[in-house]
């Protein structure tokens, strides 16, 4: 098997399996008084810490949840009770989108989602708009793309909309972990992160809250009022305990990671364009995270083609919306017609790639995109 599927989930790190193992050993809820509840507090105190010191936060504006889903209903449905309007792209994960539509269904004046151009880059100006017209409550933008790796530039956007009063939150699940997210710099007010994306287990996630940030918070859960009363429910402490493990184990290696993943990608991108006939890099042309390719083959089902190469996994579109038969809305928002976005694979590499990986599923990617167009040729109508 090659794995090249980090942007669905990416395997975990020894460092986060040993700790989620030894937290799931012993027994302890982290709000008993007793010395394993304090033993399960102070596991969670440090992945608190650790976590922070990845995003250069403190580890008091920390929330933990069950992953991005909830982080990015948590902060969306807060900021919209302020009263005014979501802004956001046409390229953010369902997580927010639909949950922005949802929460705006019956007062669609209250949402403005922007386009995106040919390279996935959010046009800023009807933001730029918005803030000045109208009373934005949050303006939503995602850091990273899951299905292109596309990068935002937020510095601008953010300053014009603390001008303006509105809050800005960022979805920087593909991004926490593969590049250096540096709060300090960064000015958000809310972030969203997951743990599986960064070799952490699954199911536990983190939305980042700036200290002084005025809020009327919306908990999804409500109960014992755990997390300051932002998520009730006893705490997941191994999964938090394996997401802190990650974190610092990521922190430790990700300049050098990046760089090499970096390279691995940009082989893996150069050797399909090489010897693949009319295959496109979607983004190529911004600035995008290390391991993530999404590349066109034209003409030919990117299932057919994934189906021709089972010992890939390998992404047709993004793997929330796999299953969906409608057609990748990034790719339709940058412009791409529904046939292209159909033959669309999303590679995405990551800490444990290999050369051999990608050496082998360039051969792998090669030979499938071939057999699958000679099939249509050979069926097609004379
Ligand atoms: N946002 C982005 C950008 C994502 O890629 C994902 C995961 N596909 C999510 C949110 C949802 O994350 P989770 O699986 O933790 O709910």
């Amino acid at each position: 098997m090659i794995y090249l599927d980090y942007n669905a989930t990416a395997p975990m790190r020894p460092e986060a399996l040993e700790a989620t193992l030894a937290a799931l050993k012993s027994v302890g809820n982290a709000s008993s008084m007793h010395y394993s509840g304090r033993d399960a507090a102070a596991k969670v105190d440090v992945a608190r810490r650790q976590l922070a010191e990845l995003l250069g936060c403190s580890p008091g504006e920390i929330i933990f949840t069950s992953g991005a889903t909830e982080a990015n209903n948590l902060a969306l449905r807060s900021a919209y009770a302020r009263g005014g309007v979501l802004a956001t792209t046409a390229v953010e994960h369902p997580a927010v989108l639909e949950t922005a539509r949802a929460l705006t269904a019956g007062k669609p004046d209250t949402l403005v989602v922007v386009p995106v151009d040919s390279n996935g880059i959010a046009e800023l100006e009807p933001l730029h708009e918005a803030l000045r017209t109208r009373e934005v409550a949050l303006v939503s933008v995602m850091l990273a793309n899951n299905e292109t790796g596309v990068l935002a530039d937020l510095a601008g956007l953010v300053t014009a909309a603390h001008e303006a009063g509105a809050l800005v939150h960022t979805d920087a699940t593909q991004c926490v972990g593969r590049l250096p997210v540096n709060l300090a710099d960064l000015d958000v007010d809310l972030l969203s992160l997951s743990a599986h994306k960064f070799g952490g287990p699954q199911g536990v996630g983190a939305l980042f809250v700036r200290r002084g940030t005025t809020l009327p918070y919306r908990p999804l859960m409500i109960g014992g009022g755990h997390e300051r009363g932002w998520r009730a429910g006893t705490l997941n402490v191994a999964g938090i305990a394996g997401l802190g493990a990650a974190a610092e184990a990521a922190r430790l290696k990700l300049r050098a990671e990046a760089v090499r993943i970096t390279e691995l990608r940009n082989r893996l991108e150069a050797g399909l364009l090489a010897h693949v006939p009319d295959c496109r890099i979607n983004g190529s042309s911004v600035p995008r995270l290390p391991g993530v390719t999404s590349v066109t083959f034209a003409g030919v089902q990117a299932d057919a083609v994934l189906a021709a190469m089972p010992h890939v996994a390998a992404s047709d579109g993004s793997a929330c919306s796999s299953g969906a038969p409608s057609p990748s809305h990034v790719l339709l928002a940058m412009g791409r017609t529904r046939d292209d976005a159909d033959a669309t694979i999303r590679f995405s590499l990551g800490y444990a790639t290999t050369e051999e990986d990608v050496e082998r599923a360039i051969k792998a990617a090669v030979g499938s995109v071939a057999q699958v167009r000679a099939l249509l040729a050979a069926t097609a109508e004379p």
